[in-house]
């Protein structure tokens, strides 16, 4: 089962998801199924679905690159409690990523200082990095996800998860730089 709206899709504009399978027998019982009770997907979503499909090596690629890029200088900002990437030699996933994984992922994990006011001040300080709950598009995009009281609580209060794009890389770090500097 894959989520297309994230990566595969790619341009945060799809919700819509896949059942793949290399089994003749079940994907006929799945087609038989979806046949008789008509829940197919919609024309646009596919199309679009189909188009993003095209850039993902691309976009994967760029975006994995970045977010290492930027979670390294993150690593050595003054403003910066903490950063979780799995590309960072210290990190608790980095042994494990290394070994099972191609690349580190897109996805950055931010404790700004200041607590949770510092991290909702950082999120409405940026101007390039988008405030928005989805990712895994070609936008870069963060979120506090704690401010949400359905969220586990074994997600810390301050931390924001960041999801990096495919946008010029120097742009994202000076954003995010510039950000950081009003929480000092
Ligand atoms: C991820 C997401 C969903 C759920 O999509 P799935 O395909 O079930 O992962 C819905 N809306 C938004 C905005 C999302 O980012």
């Amino acid at each position: 089962m894959h989520s297309v709206t994230k990566y595969l899709a790619g341009h945060s504009d799809v919700v819509l998801g896949a059942a793949v399978t290399d089994d003749p027998d079940l994907r006929a019982a799945l087609h038989g199924y979806r046949a008789q009770h008509g829940a197919i997907a919609g024309p646009s979503e596919v199309w679009l679905a189909l188009r993003g499909l095209r850039t993902l090596a691309l976009r994967v690629e760029r975006s994995q690159a970045t977010a290492a890029l930027l979670a390294g200088r993150l690593a050595e900002h003054p403003a910066v409690a903490q950063v979780r990437h799995p590309s960072l030699p210290g990190d608790p996933g980095h042994e494990r990523a290394s070994r099972l994984m191609r690349g580190y992922g897109s996805i950055v994990g931010l404790r700004p200082v200041g607590g949770c006011e510092g991290a909702d001040a950082l999120v409405a300080a940026v101007r390039l990095w988008v405030p928005a709950t989805s990712l895994g598009g070609v936008e870069s995009s963060l979120e506090r996800r704690r401010r949400f009281a359905t969220e586990s609580p074994t997600v810390p209060e301050d931390l924001l998860r960041l999801s990096v794009g495919i946008e010029d890389p120097e742009d994202l770090w000076a954003d995010l730089d510039q950000a950081l500097r009003t929480l000092l």
